[in-house]
């Protein structure tokens, strides 16, 4: 007779075949299942823990792809999901109205980042995911000037050197990650790139605020060349998320915001991955003290539980679109637009702020951070520890130095990825960027044990190198 030991092994091994037989996984090059890249598979979610079939718990230290804020299966989001699924579902959001879309909209403008200067946020459009929310913004800033009518050369977008904005068509286009954008070149717009502000691109002597001040003398450059061309720049502020989690000095966001309004180009934050409290702020914009045009939000807003989008405009972008004319209205539309139940969720994880004081509290957990970090940063083949807020990365390269980094092939990351989760903590590197964005609620034995796991899967993963 099978032991209980075996029987629940078995389970885990039921489910994982029963996946491979019906799913194709996102990000996945499926032949790495489940020999190269092992699958796991999860029966319940518990704060920053996942659980396994077997009970075996997993520390999730990439907050499910940066949506997880609070932690997996929050009771007080759960229950605001349960009350909104028994009063109303869904509803068409053209024409009809519900209190969670209209108070959800009331509070993300309260909270918006603001320039004392300027005409704040003033409208809400919804969408159902983040790229969904960036082509909204491509097309909303597209469509305003088309509406204007006097500058019809204004087509083209700016975006920056190894960002990320999505995977649909629009969103794909802006972006600039290799692995993600060259099979698909020839189908995209495209935009004009600018050289990105990353502070690990520095050079000698260079500091943080070197690099953003060159990037945005390159990009006054290529502004003045294509003047009259441009309806909008997108960046992500702070922080390029998917591009490896390079970060850049706050600085580079007042020079770009200035050269926006020099040359009366709309300004689109993409605040997908770093709103909500990532980056120490409730948004990152507010660490420039800059107000974009356009702000997408995403990932964090629901908490982590539901698909949803925001992209907060300006009046003035609004009143763009006002007149007899139905062409000249914004008619994107998706079916889910400001589905109730994420509303909903949305709302209740922007109570979980108030109510555990949470950008206090997570000023404390990325102090732990730091000391937990510091010591791993100082292993011999880490090029670079950085930090901003709740996000730490470290950068894998031979002898700790920038010039050598480690050949592809090696697949250092994927080496990490497997140690790591053998001793029970899902990180999953950018190539050779292991980083830490944990759910906030993460606790100090929780973190503890990431250090040691991080510390021993570069340890690991390095030593064929
Ligand atoms: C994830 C991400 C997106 C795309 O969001 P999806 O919901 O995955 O489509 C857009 N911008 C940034 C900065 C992101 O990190």
């Amino acid at each position: 007779m099978a032991s209980h030991d075996d029987a629940i092994l078995d389970d885990a091994a039921h489910w994982r075949s029963r996946d491979l037989a019906v799913l194709w996984h996102p990000c996945t090059q499926m032949r790495e299942h489940p020999d190269t890249l092992p699958l796991l598979p999860v029966a319940r979610g518990d704060g920053a823990w996942l659980v396994g079939h077997d009970g075996r718990r997993t520390l999730d230290a990439v907050s499910s792809w940066w949506v997880t804020l609070h932690g997996h299966a929050e009771p007080r989001i759960a229950e605001a999901i349960a009350r909104q699924a028994r009063t109303l579902e869904q509803v068409i959001l053209a024409g009809c109205s519900h209190p969670p879309a209209v108070e959800l909209a009331e509070r993300l403008l309260a909270l918006a980042p603001r320039d004392a200067g300027r005409a704040p946020l003033a409208k809400v459009f919804y969408a159902d995911n983040g790229s969904a929310g960036v082509e909204v913004a491509l097309k909303m800033a597209f469509h305003w000037f088309r509406n204007r009518g006097d500058e019809p050369r204004r087509t083209k977008f700016v975006a920056l050197h190894n960002g990320y904005h999505g995977e649909t068509i629009g969103a794909l286009s802006v972006s600039d990650i290799p692995l993600y954008r060259r099979v698909y070149a020839p189908l995209l717009l495209e935009p004009v790139f600018a050289p990105s502000p990353d502070a690990y691109l520095a050079r000698d002597g260079q500091s943080a605020e070197d690099c953003a001040e060159e990037a945005a003398d390159a990009l006054a450059h290529l502004l003045d060349e294509h003047a009259g061309e441009i309806c909008a720049l997108i960046l992500e502020p702070l922080v390029q998320c998917a591009g490896g989690m390079r970060m850049h000095h706050p600085v580079y966001l007042r020079r770009v915001r200035e050269l926006c309004d020099v040359h009366g180009i709309l300004l689109i934050a993409d605040e997908i991955a770093v709103g909500f409290g990532r980056t120490g702020t409730l948004f990152a914009c507010e660490q420039a003290g800059i107000q974009p045009d356009l702000l997408c939000l995403s990932k964090g807003l629901t908490g982590g539980f539901l698909p949803l989008a925001a992209v907060l405009a300006t009046q003035s972008i609004y009143d763009g679109f006002l007149d007899d004319s139905r062409e000249r209205a914004f008619l994107h539309s998706h079916s889910y637009t400001g589905n109730p139940l994420a509303c909903a969720a949305a709302l209740a994880s922007l109570d979980i702020f108030d109510q555990d004081d949470l950008l206090a509290r997570n000023r404390d957990t990325a102090a732990q951070m730091a000391a937990l970090a510091a010591p791993i940063g100082a292993h011999r083949h880490v090029a670079d520890l950085r930090q901003t807020g709740m996000i730490v990365a470290f950068e894998l390269a031979r002898g700790g130095d920038k010039a050598t980094p480690f050949d592809p092939s090696l697949r250092i990351g994927l080496r990490a990825y497997r140690a790591a989760l053998d001793r029970g903590v899902l990180l999953r590197p950018l190539g050779d960027v292991l980083y830490w964005m944990p759910p906030y609620r993460i606790d100090d034995a929780q973190l503890a044990l990431l250090a040691e796991t991080t510390a021993a899967a570069i340890e690991e993963a390095t030593a064929c190198a």
